[in-house]
């Protein structure tokens, strides 16, 4: 009846302003938590599948709220992005991650996931050649992943600030791949450095099907010169087809779980110096 299509609507709407007040909350504790730089940095390494030596390390952004406990990034960065915080917390992570990299091996580099948003607004390449600057670390050991929703939104001018990025020495890799509408299109667009293979497809290496799509990326990553990362390894059996398949480097539960820098290990790696 017109009644009870009306009290649906009630729970409905109440439900929805239920949520919408716990986001407003979430954004006001992240604004907080951002302010006072309380956003930890955990990294977790990229194996040369080979050797088992750590190439890079990725920085992943950490947020332990004081209430409840660890909230996952995706929540957060979400919230982030939506609250207009995204580019202060996206600082706070390439500085630190640039800083922290320099107590790392030299031979070790650092991954810095990129919002598509930090491409707006304030000059991404200032941001970065100013991290890199202030930590002294070398351009040749930062490097900066990015998904193809940069392509997506003011691509002439984000297609730019990649070149410019570029130019400054930095290597960019394509993350998540695979798994957008048309990742394909994007890795002619712009010379990228290396992709990285999306979990989805590590998941169902044992099929077919997914073993011949990744033939057709290893390929495709010869002739365009791009590394690979499989990302998402978790099982040993998985890291050995990847290693049959040709591709060279894997991160993954099966490695490391991300980790504060005090806990990485260096086995096999020439201590920093100085
Ligand atoms: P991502 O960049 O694709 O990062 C990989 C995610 O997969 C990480 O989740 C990592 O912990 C997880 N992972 C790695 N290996 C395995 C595995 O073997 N099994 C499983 N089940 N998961 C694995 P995390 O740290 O929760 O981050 C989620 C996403 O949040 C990231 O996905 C990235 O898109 C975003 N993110 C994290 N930190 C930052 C940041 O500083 N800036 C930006 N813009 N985004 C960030
Ligand atoms: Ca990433
Ligand atoms: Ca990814
Ligand atoms: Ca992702």
């Amino acid at each position: 009846s017109k009644n009870a299509g009306r009290n649906c609507f009630q729970v409905y709407s109440a439900e929805l302003k239920a949520e919408a007040d716990q986001r407003n909350v979430l954004e006001i504790e992240l604004r907080e938590a951002i302010w006072r730089e309380e956003i930890e940095v955990f990294y977790q390494p990229v194996i040369e599948l080979g050797t088992g030596r750590v190439k890079s390390v990725e920085a992943l952004a950490r947020w332990q709220h004081a209430t409840r406990g660890f909230i996952p990034p995706a929540e957060f960065i979400a919230v982030a992005e939506a609250g207009g915080l995204i580019v202060e917390l996206g600082n706070q992570v390439l500085s630190k991650a640039c800083r922290d990299a320099m107590t790392m091996p030299v031979d070790v580099r650092v991954a810095v996931n990129l919002s598509a948003l930090q491409f707006a607004g304030t000059d991404l390449v200032d941001t970065v050649r100013f991290a890199l600057a202030q930590s002294g670390l070398a351009q040749s050991r930062l490097e900066l992943e990015i998904t193809e929703s940069v392509f997506l939104a003011d691509t002439q001018e984000n297609l730019r600030t990649l070149q410019r990025l570029k130019a400054l020495g930095v290597s960019i890799a394509l993350d998540d791949f695979g798994v957008g509408y048309s990742s394909l299109s994007y890795l002619t667009a712009f010379p990228f450095d290396k992709v990285k293979i999306d979990k989805s497809f590590i998941d169902r290496i044992d099929r077919s099907e997914t073993v011949a799509v990744l033939k057709s990326i290893v390929q495709l990553a010869k002739t365009l010169k791009l590394s690979i990362v499989a990302e998402g390894v978790e099982a040993s059996e998985q890291a050995a087809r990847l290693r049959a398949l040709g591709i060279p480097l894997g991160q993954g539960f099966l490695f490391s779980k991300p980790v504060p820098l005090a806990d990485l290990s260096w086995q096999g790696h020439a201590p920093q110096r100085g």
